[in-house]
């Protein structure tokens, strides 16, 4: 299931870039998901729940933010958001396009933590 393999790729990633000297706990995390993705929300949002149980992301929100798609156009020469993600042309001057130089994100763009309740003994805060 793809939302399920790209949840526990979250997962893996937040807890690989967690800082390892204290228990942190993370609040929530932010993802960037190209429109071009596929991703289906409610299926990620549950296959989240899934893939944070028992880690230190359980109960952590997630919050997508959606990237348009966007084609670089030959004949405008620019990088050009596509109003419709199914359809491969340039908006401005219509020639079909596939060169495609965004929308197709799948990466966590940032993450909040908090320090966890139980501090190891001696640690200051
Ligand atoms: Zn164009």
């Amino acid at each position: 299931v793809h939302e399920l393999s790209l949840a526990y790729n979250v997962v893996e990633i937040v807890i690989g870039a967690l800082p390892k000297d204290r228990a942190f706990r993370v609040r929530s995390v932010r993802l960037r998901v190209g429109s071009l993705a596929a991703v289906v929300p409610e299926a990620l949002n549950f296959a989240y729940d899934v893939a944070t149980e028992g880690t230190a992301l359980e109960g952590s929100t997630l919050q997508v933010a959606v990237v348009p798609a966007a084609i670089h156009c030959p004949r405008c020469d620019r990088v050009v958001e596509l109003p419709n993600a199914h359809l491969f042309c340039c908006p401005i001057c219509d020639t079909p396009c596939a060169d495609i130089r965004q929308g197709q994100e799948l990466e966590v763009e940032s993450f909040e933590l908090e320090e966890d309740g139980e501090a190891p003994p001696g640690g200051q805060a």
